[in-house]
């Protein structure tokens, strides 16, 4: 599949900067220099954009795909339109595929060539995510690259690894855990973590 004309601008292949990552980092330095900017508060602002605010977003999606079995049918046939109607389009979204987790069957996503992301869903890749060892490994053995994530799968369990392209970014829907049958939607979308929305973790448990 093609992983061209998208955002390689962006990518890089071991520490070498790409152009677009020079200019960001002169415009840094820059900005710094002249006092505009605390470095500091740039982590912090990516790190929210990583873990809080972007995956947010496909936690709704989780939870309203938890509660709503139209919605989840929808989710099943075109990730895309029911996405969006939640409220959530727009680049690197643009064709979705959402992969129900089952008793089963385990979905993992990966990037093989690059760092293929569902930006509208869950923000912006993790580190590990575009790091090479996880995308080498995690197609030749999941199994293992899961347990360091603290995810033992049972044997008989089938995984599946999901490789996304340009064209097709996926969106793994967890598990719904057990004992949260009381809970409000907005509730379920609390215990969505980022990681198990690549498939690289469960939903958490109540407590
Ligand atoms: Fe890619």
């Amino acid at each position: 599949m093609a992983h061209d004309g998208h955002h390689h601008h962006d990518e890089d292949e071991g520490s070498e900067l790409s152009p677009i990552a020079l200019r960001v980092k002169a415009l840094e330095s820059l900005l710094t220099e002249k006092g505009y900017i605390d470095p500091k508060a740039l982590d912090v602002l990516i790190e929210t954009y990583e873990t809080k605010i972007g995956p947010r977003n496909g936690a709704r999606v989780v939870a309203k795909a938890w509660t709503d079995e139209a919605f989840a049918d929808w989710l099943k046939r075109d990730a895309t339109a029911a996405i969006a109607s939640v409220g959530y389009e727009g680049r690197q979204g643009e064709h979705m595929v959402a992969l129900f987790n089952t008793p089963e069957t385990h979905n993992m996503v990966v990037c093989t060539l690059c760092s293929c992301y569902p930006w509208p869903v869950l923000g912006l890749p993790p580190v590990w995510y575009k790091s090479m060892p996880y995308r080498s490994r995690v197609v030749i053995e999941p199994r293992e690259v899961l347990k360091e994530f603290g995810i033992a799968l049972a044997e008989d369990k089938d995984v599946r690894v999901w490789d996304s392209t340009a064209e097709l970014r996926y969106l793994v829907i967890p598990e719904r855990p057990a004992g949260t049958e009381g809970l409000t939607e907005e509730q379920l979308a609390e215990l969505v973590t980022r990681d198990s929305m690549i498939g690289t973790g469960f939903a958490k448990t109540p407590q």
